[in-house]
């Protein structure tokens, strides 16, 4: 769905869509495991600069609601979360703040991004969001035991007996040198 400034100058567009996966495309490691659904308006503000200069601002504001599958952030195992976010956002024509004077029009909390051309995408606004809305790190559950730096296996479904030893890579690279002295020793 597109917003295009010609059409927002006649009047506000409300929307009310639900987005199957696959629509958006994510970053690899995550897909989206349910419809996304979103609602809100688009319109247009303008911004007036000076006389001769009018700004067309595209305003959306929306809530949107999602499952997204992504890899724990200890043992890679897929987790769903769920996504439920509101925003309100500010969309100006791409190079119009190329003076780098800061113009932050209100003192409210709206973000500022800008669109190319004649509009701006709805599912390029909803991808951001949709990543923006993720916590920093997911995890399968808050106690994951996470892989073992070892032997690489997943300690909450397959124990294994490494010792516990701190995980230092720098004892790794040993380990891997001295099992290879041990390997050539016993070949020849
Ligand atoms: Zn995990
Ligand atoms: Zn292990």
């Amino acid at each position: 769905m597109k917003f295009t400034v010609a059409e927002l100058e006649q009047e506000a567009v409300d929307f009310d869509e639900s987005l199957a996966p696959a629509v958006i495309d994510y970053v690899e490691e995550m897909r989206q495991v349910g419809p996304l659904h979103a609602a809100g308006r688009a319109d247009l503000l303008k911004e007036h600069r000076g006389p001769q200069e009018i700004v067309a601002d595209i305003r959306v504001r929306a809530s949107l609601q999602t499952r997204m599958e992504l890899p724990c952030a200890r043992c890679l195992d897929p987790v769903v979360q769920m996504v439920d976010s509101t925003f309100d956002l500010l969309f100006r024509p791409v190079g119009v703040d190329a003076d780098g004077v800061d113009r932050s029009i209100t003192a409210s909390e709206t973000e500022i991004g800008y669109y190319e051309g004649d509009g701006l995408l709805l599912e390029d606004v909803l991808r951001e969001q949709v990543l923006l809305a993720l916590p920093a790190k997911t995890l399968c559950s808050e106690d994951c035991k996470g892989l073992c730096a070892e032997c690489g296996r997943n300690r909450n479904t397959d124990p294994c007996n490494c010792a516990a030893a701190p995980a230092d890579p720098r004892w790794a690279a040993l380990q891997a040198i001295n099992l290879q002295a041990v390997r050539s020793r016993v070949k020849s």
